[in-house]
C-alpha cells in the first residue's frame, strides 16, 4: 500500500506555479492578483482566507481582501464583488463560504464574472465544465484528479465510484472523471444508494466525500484500488490536547491494508485545494495578459 502524499504533490505544483508567476511578470509585467470577499468572523473562514492569502504571497502573487461585517447586506456583498470585478489588478475573485444565513449565496456567486471565477463555482463555469469546454475547474475536484494521476492510476476505462453528490465535491468529481480524455466509468453514490459496498467492491478508484467518518471500510474495497479520502471530520480523542483528532471519511487502518494507494487525512486532499486555487489565479492572469 502506498500513501498518496498530497503535501509533496502540492509543494511540487506550487513550485511550478511560482515559476509561472515569475515568468508572467517578466514577459508581460502582470502580477497575478486574488481578490477575497469575507463576510463575518467565522474562525474557520478567517483561517482559510489567511491560508489562501499566505499561499498567494509565497507564490509571488498578491491578494486584496474586502472584509465585511457579519450583518452586511446582500447588496453590500455583491458590491464588494463588483469592486473586485472592476479592479484590473485582480484576476481571480473568491467569496469565502459559508456566507451569513440572511444572504443568498447563489446570487452572490453568480455575480462573479466568469473570467475571474477562480473557485469555478459560478453557473457559467459549471455549464462549461459539464459540456467539456475550457473553464476554471473547481479546486478540490481538480486537486483530486491530480492526486489520482500522481498515484500512477490510469483512469481510462477504469471503474470509479464517488460517494457524495455535493455541488462542490462529489458531483463535479464525477463529471471530471467521466470527461473525454479522463475516460473513467463513474458511479455516483449518495444516501439513497442501496448497498454502496456493492459498487465500491468493483471500483478501481474510490473517491469518498460524504462528511462522515467510517463511511468506507476495508471490506468495501477491491485489493489494489486507489482511495481518495476528501472528508475532514473531528473525532473525539481524549489523548489529544484539543480533545479531538482529524479523520477522513474512510477508515484509514482497514482501507490502507487493502488499497494500492490512499490519501491520508490530514495531508492528502486538503493541501491540494489551495494549490489548485493558485493554479486558477495564474491561468486567469495569463488570460488577462493576453487580452
Ligand atoms: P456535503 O455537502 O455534506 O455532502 C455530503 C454528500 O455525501 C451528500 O451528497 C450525501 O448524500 C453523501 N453521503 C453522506 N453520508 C453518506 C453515506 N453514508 N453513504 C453515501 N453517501 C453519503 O459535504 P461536502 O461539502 O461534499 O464535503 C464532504 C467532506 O469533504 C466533508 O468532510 C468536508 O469537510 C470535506 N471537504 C474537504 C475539502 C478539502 O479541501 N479537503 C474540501 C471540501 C470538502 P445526500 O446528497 O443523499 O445527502
Amino acid at each position: 500500500m502506498g500513501i498518496i502524499d498530497g503535501k509533496a504533490l502540492s509543494s511540487k505544483l506550487r513550485g511550478e506555479i511560482a515559476a509561472g508567476v515569475a515568468a508572467l511578470k517578466k514577459e508581460s509585467g502582470v502580477t497575478p492578483g486574488l481578490g477575497v470577499v469575507l463576510a463575518g468572523d467565522n474562525p474557520a473562514s478567517v483561517s482559510y482566507v489567511t491560508a489562501k492569502e499566505k499561499a498567494c504571497t509565497e507564490a509571488g502573487m498578491f491578494s486584496r481582501e474586502i472584509r465585511l461585517p457579519g450583518d452586511a447586506t446582500q447588496e453590500e456583498i455583491v458590491g464588494a464583488v463588483r469592486n473586485l470585478a472592476d479592479d484590473p489588478a485582480i484576476h481571480g475573485i473568491l467569496v469565502q463560504l459559508p456566507l451569513p444565513p440572511h444572504v443568498d449565496a447563489k446570487a452572490v456567486i453568480a455575480s462573479i464574472p466568469p473570467e475571474k471565477d477562480v473557485d469555478g463555482f459560478t453557473p457559467v463555469n459549471g455549464g462549461r465544465m459539464l459540456s467539456g469546454e475550457k473553464c476554471f475547474l473547481p479546486c478540490t475536484p481538480h486537486g483530486i484528479l491530480k492526486l489520482i494521476e500522481f498515484a500512477g492510476m490510469e483512469t481510462k476505462g477504469r471503474r470509479a465510484v464517488v460517494i457524495g453528490r455535493s455541488n462542490i465535491v462529489g458531483r463535479p468529481v464525477s463529471i471530471l472523471l467521466s470527461r473525454k480524455g479522463v475516460d473513467a466509468t463513474v458511479t455516483l453514490c449518495h444516501t439513497a444508494t442501496r448497498d454502496v459496498a456493492a459498487y465500491t467492491r468493483d471500483a478501481d478508484i474510490v473517491v469518498v466525500a460524504a462528511g462522515r467518518p467510517g463511511v468506507l471500510t476495508g471490506d468495501m474495497i477491491k485489493p489494489g484500488c486507489v482511495v481518495i479520502d476528501v472528508g475532514v471530520n473531528r473525532v473525539p480523542d481524549a489523548t489529544k490536547p484539543k480533545g479531538y483528532r482529524l479523520a477522513g471519511d474512510a477508515d484509514f487502518e482497514s482501507c490502507a491494508k487493502k488499497a494500492g494507494a490512499i490519501t491520508p487525512v490530514p495531508g492528502g486532499v486538503g493541501p491540494m485545494t489551495i494549490t489548485m486555487l493558485l493554479w486558477n489565479v495564474l491561468e486567469a492572469a495569463k488570460a488577462a495578459a493576453k487580452r
